[in-house]
């Protein structure tokens, strides 16, 4: 075996796919990866710089693991992913303790970029245009438990919301071909996976730049007929990508978790409008209401932005009447973050930190007590629970998700009765709830 390398990935589930393929690339040329970083010869980082906050973690992180290189046995520090690929030159300049540099489009290279790496201090650059698309037959060392997998379909965005920078980072939408999508899905279903978490920058947007145009409900029904795949989750989707076709499948399809996640950012018209989104109030208050009518059970996920430039106090209460009328089950609340390079950072009337913060706290408060009104109606109903080990707190309670909570981002269930093996899907009643967890028994 060669050198031992750890990684730490950062950021959304599309940036950790493309951590465990360095992984995978680095393992398949006998490297040996351990998640010890003080054991570590190279460490890596793969980082996110979406927004201030994200920018400064993937700083922190770099700072801290660096000390490997006085402390541990690191000899090697990699920087990837979207930090490199936006400040390539400020990076350089001021953290000399990176010794390589990868940009989203090179790290599927990372083994011979390593193997290329002489000891002369000399600090190596390798980021060039975004524009790389994983395909299945690359190597990736799945980092989360057997039985759930995030499966990413596509890259890119051409959306161009006004305040992201994603699509100068990841470069414009390009879906994977179907057929190599539905060969990754076979392996992981074969290696043990049951829920398959379907993602991209907008989902909804697949097989649109494809010959023939395949949709996203051709690539759930395949995907659907997979023998042992139980899970099949919807994140990331753009409102107005979901068509009525889609619903009806979300609705019908057994196997397609009634569950979806689709960042609306905000309701004010004038603020949509200059966030550059497609969809209206007027389309998303009727989306959300077929959702609803169509699928009673279904659980909604939303992303929401405050203190967009420009944002009024009555488009803020506009937006805090809306969330309270259609209590999502899940909420994630973002304070808007100045972007250079993207067209809000240039607009008028920029909105303070404070009353950003001020904005992010009252939706927080109220998400909180809605989600626990939303969960106090479903004490006594049964739910289907993945396992997924024993809690936190204690070995005498077993912990699991339900099929109406994603991975990572949204609460638990803890399960006070029955047994059952981790990875096991079960049938749960539900006996208590809190603001965000469940509390059940097993039933069958
Ligand atoms: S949909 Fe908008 S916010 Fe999402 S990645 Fe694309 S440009 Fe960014």
């Amino acid at each position: 075996m060669k050198e031992k390398v750890s990684m730490v990935s950062l950021g959304c589930p599309k940036n950790l796919v493309d951590a465990e393929v360095m992984l995978g690339c680095l393992a398949k040329d006998q490297y040996e990866i351990t998640t010890d970083e003080h054991e570590a010869d190279i460490i890596i980082v793969n980082t996110c710089s979406f927004i201030k906050e994200a920018k400064q973690e993937s700083i922190d992180t770099i700072l801290d693991l660096a000390d490997r290189k006085h402390d541990g046995k690191c000899k090697l520090l990699i920087v990837a992913g979207c930090l490199p690929q936006r400040y390539q030159e400020e990076l350089a300049k001021e953290l000399p303790e990176v010794d390589i540099f990868i940009g989203t489009g090179d790290y599927p290279r990372i083994a011979e970029i390593v193997a290329e790496k002489r000891d002369d201090g000399e600090q190596l650059r390798y980021i060039g245009d975004p524009n790389y698309l994983y395909d299945e037959s690359l190597p990736r060392l799945k980092s989360s438990p057997a039985y759930t997998a995030y499966l990413k379909i596509a890259e890119g965005c051409s959306n161009c919301c006004s305040y992201c920078v994603i699509p100068s980072l990841r470069g414009a939408f390009r879906s994977r071909p179907l057929d190599n999508i539905l060969m990754e899905a076979r392996t992981l279903v074969a290696s043990g996976t049951k829920e398959i978490n379907l993602i991209a920058q907008d989902i909804t947007a697949y097989g649109s730049d494809l010959p023939g145009t395949p949709t996203l409900e051709a690539l759930i029904r395949e995907l659907s007929a997979i023998a042992g795949l139980r899970w099949i989750r919807l994140l990331y989707a753009y409102p107005d990508g979901i068509t009525d076709s889609l619903i009806q499948l979300i609705k019908t399809e057994p196997k397609v978790c009634k569950y979806l996640d689709m960042p609306i950012q905000h309701i004010s018209d004038p603020v949509l409008r200059r966030m550059n989104r497609r969809s209206g109030e007027a389309e998303i208050r009727a989306l959300v209401a077929k959702l609803r009518e169509e699928i009673p059970e279904i659980a909604l996920r939303t992303s929401l932005i405050v203190g967009f430039p420009g944002e009024t106090d009555e488009d803020f209460r506009t937006l805090l009447h809306f969330v309270e009328e259609t209590q999502f089950d899940r909420l994630g609340v973002f304070c808007y973050s100045r972007e250079e390079g993207t067209p809000a950072a240039e607009m008028p009337e920029q909105v303070s930190e404070r009353v950003k913060r001020e904005r992010y706290k009252k939706l927080m408060k109220a998400q909180a007590r809605l989600s626990f009104k939303r969960n106090r109606r479903l004490i006594d109903a049964e739910e289907e629970v993945i396992v997924e080990g024993y809690s936190d707190e204690t070995d005498l309670l077993l912990k699991g998700r339900s099929s109406r909570q994603a991975p990572d981002i949204d609460g638990q269930v803890y399960i006070t009765a029955g047994n059952a093996n981790v990875g096991d899907i079960v049938r749960l009643r539900i006996t208590d709830s809190s603001d965000y967890d469940l509390i059940g028994e097993i039933v069958s």
